[in-house]
Parts: C-alpha cells; structure tokens; sequence
C-alpha cells in the first residue's frame, strides 16, 4: 500500500532545526507512538505531505520546508502588551514564579479562546508576550519514515481525523 489520499499514514519523525551550522532536534515522535493522519485532509503542510507521496511502509523521507510551508512567518502584531494585573497569584501577588523572560504561558482571551505565548519583557506596568510560535519564522527538516499506511475507515473520513490508535477517541 502507497501514502496517497484518504489513507492512514503513521510516520516516526525527527523535527530539526539548524542552529550554527548544527541540526537540533527540537521534537521527536518514535515508531512506537507516531504521529497518524488521513492523507490528503490532515492539515498538515502540503509540502510535507508531497515528500511521503506514493511512498511506502519502511521507507524514510526527508523534508525541508521554509517558514511559510511549516509554522508560519514571525509576526511582529504577535507581540502584544498585557497589563500585568493579569498575572497576580491567589495573594494579589504579581506571580514572579510563573512569570519571568522566557517562559510560556496560557492566556484567555474574551471569546474564552486560549492562546500560548512567550513572555518577553516584564516592565513597570506591562509584559510583552510573544504570541508566535515558537518555530515561526524558523525553516524546519522533518527526517522519518513511515511506519503503517492504512485504508481509512468511512467514519474516519466523515470526521476528517484518524480514529483509535494515535488519533481521536470518542
Ligand atoms: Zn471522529
């Protein structure tokens, strides 16, 4: 059976990035938990997707996608101030334990959507938060290889998403 669409494809994968001419590996998805997906309508990058194209079970790939094909361009409107009031700790406490340079938070916005950021700076009033992700703007290798190809079930295909093993339980 051959990665093309509708089928279930489960792939190992090593995410890189180059850092001073070196490859980091900044995730990892092993043959024993792989990440599934229904080709075609995963919503993965089309890019990635083309690189399993008619490939098969054992075979290895090897992508390398630029910002805009992966996780998007940085954005400078992703950086925004929040009053630090936000951040006070059940003693009305600025909370210094989870809010300092560098870390990720979760914040709620007034539609009750969560969104993860970075704090950047903690100023006097404010904190800027960086509302990017974290590889925005960053080129990215994926390096795998497929470990099951499928036929996806109706029901899987009704839904758009992998059921069972790797994918979603209802
Ligand atoms: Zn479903």
């Amino acid at each position: 059976m051959k990665a093309e669409l509708h089928k279930v494809v489960s792939v190992s994968y090593r995410l890189l990035v180059n850092e001073n001419n070196e490859e980091i590996v900044v995730e990892t998805a092993e043959a024993t938990d792989p990440m599934v997906f229904i080709f075609g309508v995963s919503g993965l990058p089309p890019k990635f997707e083309e690189s399993l194209s008619g490939k098969s079970t054992g075979d290895s790939f090897r992508v390398s996608l630029d910002p805009v094909d992966a996780f998007g361009e940085y954005q400078e409107e992703a950086l925004s101030e929040v009053p630090k009031e936000v951040f006070v700790n059940e003693a009305g406490q600025f909370d210094t334990e989870a809010v300092y340079e560098g870390a990720y938070l979760q914040l709620e916005d007034e539609n009750g959507y969560l969104h993860k950021g970075k704090v950047v700076t903690i100023g006097e009033e404010n904190i800027v938060m960086d509302f990017n992700h974290p590889l925005a703007g960053v080129p990215v290798t994926f390096d795998g290889e497929i470990v099951n190809i499928r036929e996806a079930q109706p029901d899987e295909l009704a839904h758009g998403h992998v059921h069972g093993e790797g994918g979603v339980h209802h």
